[in-house]
């Protein structure tokens, strides 16, 4: 399997996180992406390449025009003011406010954020745009006929929506991607977003579509991130309606839990008749993950990808998140590697 990767993510290197009270080093750091390659190029997965450039035209037709502007210039007008740390939000147009776009930098970031734990750096921008390329990349081999491609991106990307960064996203890479198979041809596209959290960002970019559907499989939200999305009972809307699939599990989750919920949701995918699949993968749901609460062990990870790719569609990988440094490599290549039968 072909793997595409770039060294620009290590630009992204958020200071500090607010967890349990306390300002904590960020658990989203370059070196989840660094063990990853290093486990891609030992055990010998498929070349390792460099993204091509496609430009910003397939990132805007997901995000705003505003808000990726408001993105890439963030940084720089911090600096003009003289901004020491990361920039980061702190107020929010919750309920009782007004939803609008202030002039002051903090109150647009805060209306272009849903929390403060995705913060921007010097580097955060092309990071993300190079992340973005890296998906496109991934996507156009599978476009050209390969079955399957690992987009090995950083930052993530699924919490992000059309105008919204939050819990450590910034651009919505499944998104991009799943777009871009539609605008080159493709009339159906399932998203399947394995992560241990909802991917609330991907879900609201396709509420209301039918092209694309949405199934994840996360931590029960009325106990854990992102809390306001990721319901069973959100099944899409209007046009989207039948299109969405929450699968929501209990905490301490294990493979067999688990594993019934893929099922579920690679039958939605197979009754659907998608023409390809793009796999938000996430592996945070390892038993050892500092931030999350099920209990998958890295023998699982073989069995997702054997499942997936059971489905008999062309494939591709997004990689989104996972915090127990140590393991991410293994655990993110097992899937790879049980997808291809190794
Ligand atoms: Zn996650």
């Amino acid at each position: 399997m072909l793997t595409y990767y770039s060294d620009d993510h290590h630009l992204h290197h958020g200071k500090c996180e607010l967890i349990d009270g306390q300002l904590m080093p960020c658990f989203e750091k370059p070196q989840r992406a660094d063990h990853i390659l290093a486990r891609v190029k030992a055990r010998q997965l498929g070349e390792v390449r460099a993204p091509k450039d496609f430009g910003l035209a397939p990132i805007a037709r997901i995000h705003s025009k505003a808000y990726l502007e408001f993105f890439k210039g963030a940084w720089a007008r911090w600096q003009e003011q003289g901004g020491k740390g990361d920039l980061l939000p702190f107020t929010w147009p919750a309920r009782t406010l007004r939803r609008m776009i202030p002039n002051d930098l903090h109150g647009q970031l805060g209306y272009y954020s849903f929390d403060g734990g995705a913060p921007i750096t010097a580097g955060t921008w092309q990071a993300a745009y190079s992340a973005a390329q890296v998906a496109l990349s991934a996507q156009q081999e599978i476009a050209h006929g390969a079955h399957s491609a690992f987009a090995l991106c950083r930052p993530p990307g699924h919490h992000a929506a059309g105008d919204l960064m939050g819990g450590y996203c910034y651009l919505n890479n499944a998104a991009i991607a799943a777009q871009a198979f539609l605008d080159q041809g493709r009339k159906k596209v399932a998203i399947l977003d394995v992560d241990y959290h909802h991917g609330n960002g991907t879900q609201d970019i396709f509420y209301q579509r039918s092209d694309v559907l949405f199934a994840s499989i996360h931590g029960d939200p009325a106990e854990e991130f992102p809390f306001f999305l990721g319901y069973a009972d959100e099944l899409g809307e209007g046009a989207g309606e039948g299109y969405n699939f929450n699968y929501p599990l209990p905490m301490g989750s294990a493979w067999e839990t688990w594993s019934a919920a893929l099922e579920q949701a690679c039958q939605r995918i197979a009754d659907y008749g998608a023409d390809v699949v793009v796999v938000s993968l996430g592996v945070d749901t390892y038993m050892e993950d500092p931030i999350s609460q099920f209990k998958l062990d890295s023998p699982d990870y073989l069995a997702m990808g054997r499942r997936i790719a059971a489905l008999g569609l062309p494939t591709l990988f997004i990689m989104e998140g996972g915090y127990a440094v140590e393991a991410i490599g293994v655990n993110a290549v097992n899937v790879l590697e049980g997808f291809e039968g190794a």
